[in-house]
């Protein structure tokens, strides 16, 4: 007698790489649907009713990095509810969902979904785990390094203001749009490295690292609303968040000029700061991050590589 779970139709993982350079241009990938280094999994989940015919109840899609800081984009029956690992995910009215894995995410989850009728699918999602690097930096100001009681009263302050930008669930479906990358240049720090400052072991790094002068225009990785525009926080200098809906955003840090205000709708190609070397760094440089929800999304797990920098520097 076959179980509930024998009759659910099992993954279907496809894998597949950009190999075209020419796709590099940032207007042609706007739209693209970015399956570089991803994995495209399709579970396709259907219960059979009655000995005479297979109904399928409830289907989900997932696309995106089933990894620790990994973000996937779900789609399921319009009116169902998904949870995952029991806590529940805002569901679009077209079916549209976001999750995603933190850096330190254990090895499974479970994600349930609940069609319209009632009948509950459960699907376990084997999360990939990585290995980070160690980062050692120098150098840092003293007064960064300890901050006095002003300063820590400051700091909280302002980690309350960004928990509360990234905390928000906007119906906005932008996140399941295509992201690319906010400016070019050299990528010189990792999501998801432990960082040793002057020696001290820190909390990891949890965005990725482009260095460019001070100046350099920096865009939205992908359209959104500015929540949060700050022209010089304690650790990150200049910041802002855009929210790309669903609990998705983007952290654009150390910028030097912040320039859009919270309520702005932004899309790529806007110029929305400029980059600095502000709060705890020790050059000029873009530090992008990505949340859902509290989650710390690895943001290069959703654009293509970096295009090649073109060297028109004359100094
Ligand atoms: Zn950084």
């Amino acid at each position: 007698m076959p179980s509930f779970l024998d009759t659910v139709n099992q993954s279907i993982i496809i894998r597949s790489e950009f190999l075209s350079h020419d796709k590099y241009g940032l207007s042609q990938t706007k739209r693209e649907l970015n399956v570089h280094r991803f994995i495209v999994l399709l579970i396709t989940l259907s219960v059979s009713l009655t000995s005479a015919a297979n109904e399928i109840m409830g289907e989900v899609t997932l696309v995106g990095s089933m990894q620790q800081g990994g973000m996937l984009v779900g789609k399921v029956v319009p009116g169902s509810q998904v949870s995952l690992d029991g806590v529940s995910v805002m569901v679009a009215d077209d079916g549209n969902f976001a999750i995603g894995f933190d850096r330190d995410a254990k090895s499974d989850a479970e994600l349930i979904v609940m069609s319209v009728n009632g009948d509950m699918t459960r699907q376990s999602l084997a999360i990939r785990q990585r290995d980070y690097k160690i980062q050692r930096i120098e150098g840092i100001a003293k007064k960064i390094m300890s901050p006095n009681e002003a300063s820590l009263k400051r700091i909280r302050s302002e980690a309350a203001e960004v928990r509360q930008a990234r905390a928000q669930l906007l119906p906005r479906l932008d996140f399941a749009g295509a992201f690319q990358w906010p400016l070019r240049g050299p990528i010189s720090g990792v999501y998801g490295s432990q960082r040793v400052y002057n020696g001290v072991p820190k909390r990891p790094h949890y965005g990725v690292d482009v260095a460019a002068p001070t100046g350099t225009p920096v865009s939205t990785p992908a359209p959104g609303v500015v929540t949060l525009a700050h022209p010089d926080m304690f650790y990150s200098g200049g910041t802002l968040i855009i929210d790309h809906g669903h609990g998705v955003s983007s952290t654009l840090m150390h910028l030097s000029k912040v320039l859009v205000d919270v309520g702005d709708e932004v899309v790529p190609g806007d110029i929305v700061a400029e980059v600095g070397a502000g709060g705890r760094a020790t050059g000029p440089h873009l530090d992008w991050r990505m949340n859902w929800l509290k989650a710390r999304i690895d943001p290069q797990l959703l654009v293509l590589p970096m295009p090649p920098v073109a060297l028109n520097n004359n100094d």
